[in-house]
This record gives structure tokens, sequence and C-alpha cells, in this order.
């Protein structure tokens, strides 16, 4: 049934069925970052009602995961169904408190529907094996079981799709959940709860809290009746729950932060080049771990790259999320504009050229004018920091050794792109790049059916795929013995 925005932007949170506010009646506002005009709160909660929340996820884990996973898996497409009839209202509520254009939001949340889907079904296809005996009177089973009660913490560039990428596959594993959203973004992880709810998951089952990241957190990653962290965010905050995990022996799955490169040789198809670079830097305003961070481009089609570049560039609407046509809308927060500025004017001061935007946008608030560096090189703050904005510094290299060398100088490894019309050479880099996800000759690359996730400081685990499973799963190897055979 189609439902208004409204219904979805809940101002409280979801514990053991009930929807209930912090203990302190403490909340949060929430900002919509194109009218800078708060558009309501969320409770402020801490450990007391995250303990709470756990002790409800644990109790329902006990029946959760004694029904099938044919079960799981209807109630699953009964989520996804909910979902996609109340696209339009959920779309429109993730504008208004993340920014984003209306248009990629939409894509957001049907993704949010479609890795519920693919859980569904991959939740009935968790084999285990029957393993040849190496005794005569033995029998060796290996089996797949849920881990337990979950946590789960999601950013706010992706408020809906991270948190589907996690719940989907807990939920069709047999876990149950406490997640706690974004701080700038938390209705639509929210929204979640308003769906199982009326998807008729028991109570206990999908549980949320907002509040303060470090009690929340802390009680999450200290608590033993959690069994596995899941995080998405940045590398800093992963490594600390990382280390707080440790107490209690936690699995963790970490989806960090990103430094990805786009690399183009001089036998690339320019056009499709371009039109990748524009889809893999400016969606959600360079606001996602997979935006490229880095251009780099060899000698013989530098010019023509960075002139077809600029022209694209300057094409791009900027506007208000929830206006037709707008194809990049504001920055989450002034900290973020500061950052984008910082990283300019540091560029701009060691001999890079600003030759598209650089600056604040007339519509004035957080928007930021989609900007082009060229000339960038090393010693430049953006080749080791995440820019997080809509700017495209631009390096050139001579050849493939040097790309490949520059493209790996980097502390993470989530996604990276290349151009080349050359077989060789394509089988080469993406052999040579240490990176999680690669692109070749295609800028937007994410889909469910793929293991999406990074190497190095950009995470442990992964997301999507049938891979995506598994790390909510615990093996049991059993040993029956005595057969008498
Ligand atoms: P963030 O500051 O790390 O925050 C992410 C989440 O962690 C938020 O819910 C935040 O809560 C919470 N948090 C902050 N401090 C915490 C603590 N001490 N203990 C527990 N939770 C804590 O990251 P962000 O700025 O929201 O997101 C941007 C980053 O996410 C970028 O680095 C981006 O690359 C990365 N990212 C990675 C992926 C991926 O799949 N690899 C996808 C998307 C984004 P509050 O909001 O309440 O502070």
């Amino acid at each position: 049934m189609l439902k208004k925005t409204s219904h979805f932007m809940r101002e409280a949170n979801f514990i053991g069925g009930a929807w209930v506010g912090a203990d302190t009646g403490a909340t949060i506002d929430v900002v919509n970052p194109a009218t800078r005009q708060t558009i309501g709160t969320v409770p402020k909660c801490g450990r007391a009602e995250t303990r709470r929340a756990i002790k409800a996820a644990e109790e329902a884990f006990h029946s959760w995961k004694k029904t099938s996973a044919n079960d799981r898996a209807k109630l699953l497409r009964k989520l996804h169904d909910a979902i996609m009839d109340n696209q339009e209202a959920l779309a429109e509520l993730l504008v208004m408190e993340q920014g984003k254009p209306l248009a990629e939001a939409r894509g957001e949340v049907g993704m949010s529907a479609a890795y519920v889907l693919w859980y569904a079904e991959e939740g009935r296809r968790t084999y285990g094996d029957v393993v040849p005996s190496p005794w005569a009177d033995r029998r060796i089973l290996v089996t797949k079981e849920p881990v337990g009660v979950i946590g789960a913490i999601t950013p706010w560039n992706f408020p809906s799709s991270m948190l589907a990428r996690k719940l989907g596959p807990a939920l069709a594993a047999g876990c149950t959940a406490v997640a706690k959203p974004a701080s700038q973004t938390p209705y639509s992880g929210l929204a979640w709860g308003v769906l199982a709810e009326e998807a008729g998951f028991p109570a206990g089952v999908v549980n949320i809290v907002t509040g303060s990241a470090s009690e929340i957190g802390d009680e999450l990653t200290e608590n033993p009746l959690v069994r596995k962290i899941t995080f998405t965010g940045s590398t800093e905050v992963g490594k600390t729950l990382i280390r707080k995990s440790a107490g209690t022996v936690k699995k963790v799955s970490m989806e960090l932060g990103g430094n990805a490169p786009f690399l183009v040789f001089d036998d690339a198809d320019l056009e499709r080049a371009v039109a990748g670079a524009v889809a893999a830097k400016y969606r959600n305003s360079g606001q996602t771990c997979v935006c490229t961070n880095r251009f780099f481009v060899q000698e013989g089609v530098y010019d023509r790259f960075v002139e077809k570049l600029v022209e694209a560039t300057e094409r791009l609407k900027v506007g208000s999320g929830l206006e037709e046509g707008t194809q990049q809308g504001p920055l989450i927060d002034e900290k973020a504009v500061e950052k984008v500025e910082e990283l300019v004017a540091d560029a701009a001061e060691k001999g890079g050229k600003v030759v598209a935007g650089g600056k604040r946008h007339s519509l004035g608030g957080t928007f930021f004018e989609p900007t082009v560096i060229a000339e960038a090189s090393p010693e430049m703050r953006f080749m080791q920091e995440e820019i997080f904005g809509p700017v495209s510094p631009i390096f050139r290299f001579n050849n493939e050794e040097e790309a490949v060398r520059l493209a790996n100088d980097t502390a993470f490894g989530l996604a990276c792109y290349f151009y080349t019309a050359d077989l060789g050479r394509a089988f080469r880099v993406m052999e040579g790049l240490r990176y999680g996800l690669i692109g070749v000759n295609e800028g937007i690359i994410t889909t469910v059916e793929a293991p999406f996730g990074g190497l190095k400081e950009s995470g442990l685990g992964k997301e999507g795929g049938h891979q995506g499973i598994e790390d909510y799963l615990d093996t049991k190897y059993v040993c029956i013995g005595g057969l008498g055979l």
C-alpha cells in the first residue's frame, strides 16, 4: 500500500517492537542540507537504551534462528515489496535529510530493495558440507548457523542502502540486529523499523537506535551478547571499532574509506572515459566511498581529457535534490565544504590549475561548484586524503608502470577504474592494482550480485554477492562416531 513520506519519518527509536524515546528525553535535530532548516528531531539514546535493544534482539534470536530459511525468505520478499511500493516516499525522505538528487535517491531505495530480495534467496543456499571421513566408523558434517545478535553502524552518504546490505543478509541468515544510523540521516534508518514492522517481522528481530555514537558504539562493541559488528564509515572510526570488538572477540566486517584512482591510457575511448569520469566523480556530490579521488591521465590524451571533462563538469545542474533535473545537490554540512575549500587551496598553492569551479556555489549554504584541477601533483593533499566533494584533480603519467605505482600509492584499496582498449594491458593493470573493486572501461559498477568491499585500510569482509552472507554465519564441524560400520 502506498504511504506518505511523513509516515516513514519516525521521531522515535524501535526497540523490542515498540517505538520509544530516549530515557532522558534528549533529542538530536535533523537538518535538511539544501535549506539548512531543521526538519525534525530523533531520540538521543545512549548505553542503557542500546543494552535494552541488544537484550530484545537476543530474546528474539532464540526463536528467529529456528524459523526455516524459506519462511524468512517470505518475510524478506514482503519487505522488498513494501520498499518498492513506497519507493517515492522513501526517496523523498532520503533527499530531505541527505540532499542527493531525487533520481539518485530513487536509485538508492531501489538498490535497498534489490539487496533484500537477493538475500531472501541467498539465505536458502547457505550450504554446509558432508566431508569424506578418514575413519570408517565416523561421519563428518560441516554446518552453517547464524552468528547471533549483530550490531550495524552506518554512515550518512547512503543511509538506506548501507543498512540494506547489512540487514538483508543478517535477517536471511537467521541473525537479529541492533542498528545505529548516522545522526545526520536517521530517518532513512528508522524507516527500516517501520517497514520491518509492517512486513511482519517478530518484535526484537530488528531494533534501531539513534543518539550518541560513542555510547551506542561502546555498548555494541563491549556487550558479549553481540557476536558481530558490521560497520560502514570512516577508516578512523572503523579502527576504533575493531580495537573495541577485540575485548569480546567479535566477528567484524568493515566497509571503510577509499581513495579511488581513475586511469586513462592513450588508447582509451575518450568519450566513454569522460562519461565514466563524470559518473564516478560527481554522483552524490562526490560523497561516496567509491568516488574517484585522483584522475591519472597519460601524456598523449591529457589535454583533450581535461578539456572534455571541464565541458561535462560545467554542464552539471546544481540545485536542491527535489528540483527536477538536478544532478548535484549540496554537501552534507559546513565542515565538508571547509574541507573541500582547504584541499582546493592546498592544490592551488602547490601549482594546481583550477580550470572549472573551485569555490562555493552562488546558491549559498553548502552548495559547491563542480570543480576540475589540472596539473595535480603527488605532494598535494588529495594524493592521500579522501576529498568527499565534487573536485576532480588530474595528474599526468607517462607509462603503465608509473600509473599503477601512483594508483597503488595509498593506504586505501576500495574502488579503482581504468580505461584502455588493449586487452593485454587490461589484464596487466587489473592484476597490478591492489583494490577490491575494479571498473575496466566502466565508471559505476556496484550491483547486488557482486561482492563489494575493500583491501588494505579500506576494510574487511564483503557485502553483496553470495559472499555477503558468509560473515553472518558460524561454521560448525560435527564428527559423528561409534557408527559401527
Ligand atoms: P563516520 O564518521 O565514520 O560515521 C559513520 C557512522 O559511525 C555514523 O553512524 C557515526 O555516528 C558512527 N560513529 C562515529 N564515531 C563513532 C564511535 N566512536 N563509535 C561508534 N560509532 C561511531 O563516517 P561518515 O562521515 O558518516 O561517512 C563517510 C565515510 O564512510 C567515508 O570515509 C566513506 O569512504 C565511508 N564509506 C565507506 C563505504 C564502503 O562501503 N566502504 C560506503 C560508504 C561510506 P554519528 O553520525 O552519530 O556520528
